[in-house]
């Protein structure tokens, strides 16, 4: 494998507690990626290892190839109390729907906690919607309920971003808001990346990270910014403002 091949691969995030940035090499876990896409390739599916007699479909990689699109892939390379190396595995979001999936770290929240929130915001927006549809487009009682619904939609977000704490490697906790360093507002999605996935498993399960790397599987991403098998740094909009409270006290474990 040729290392400058991945020299610019970046995983890191200005802590302000610390007030610098902290980081974590790749060169590791890239390695064990490379094992988890043979297995990807092989297998044409996510479950891992003795799970291979799986048969539950939802498992497979196929979805990742139609219009839907590829999925991103990580691996965190730990090391326990006892210096055994401990390697963990992480798809960003869900899986064709599962939200958990034995050998994968799991999602930073409660599936049944953030369905339940959608559920019960999907019954104020969903009358505003059908309503909106009666009344004439840009007349002023339009506006008022396209607002109102506008308002309602951010309540709900910001309930669902209430779910998420992360835990650093201090042990402290913190809500996505208060983790997050870009004031402008939190990106949809945020908190369910792999690398915050991966380093808050570690911080409550007592790892360190030594190492960290992910990567693309499935079809091209119409842009072509998104190629299977090639391997990408921690997103700049939802990651980069999380990794610095989420990376902080990994070097004085
Ligand atoms: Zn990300
Ligand atoms: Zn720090």
């Amino acid at each position: 494998m040729n290392k400058n091949v991945h020299q610019d691969l970046s995983y890191s995030g200005f802590c302000q507690t610390c007030n610098k940035t902290h980081s974590l090499p790749s060169e590791k876990a890239i390695a064990y990626c490379y094992d988890l896409m043979a297995q990807l390739r092989a297998h044409c599916s996510i479950a891992l290892f003795d799970q291979k007699e799986n048969t539950d479909l939802r498992l497979t990689t196929a979805n990742l190839y139609s219009s839907q699109g590829g999925e991103m892939f990580g691996i965190l390379v730990c090391e326990d109390a006892n210096g055994n190396e401990v390697i963990l595995r992480a798809f960003s979001s869900t899986h064709n729907g599962l939200w958990n999936i034995e050998g994968w770290v799991p999602h930073l929240v409660s599936e049944n906690d953030f369905m339940q929130i959608v559920e019960k915001g999907n019954l104020k927006i969903h009358p505003l919607t059908n309503l909106i549809q009666t009344l004439e487009k840009n007349s002023d009682d339009w506006k008022l309920k396209v607002e109102e619904r506008k308002s309602v939609s951010r309540k709900i977000h910001a309930e669902l971003f209430e779910l998420y704490e992360v835990t650093n490697f201090k042990k402290e906790k913190r809500s996505l808001a208060d983790a997050f360093t870009n004031k402008n507002g939190i990106p949809n999605g945020t908190g369910d990346c792999c690398a915050p996935k991966l380093l808050n498993y570690a911080a409550i399960n007592n790892l360190k990270p030594i190492s960290i790397a992910e990567f693309y599987w499935g079809r091209t991403s119409p842009s072509g910014d998104k190629i299977e098998g090639k391997f990408y740094s921690s997103c700049t909009d939802k990651c980069q403002p999380l990794l610095g409270f989420m990376m902080c006290g990994i070097k004085d474990l």
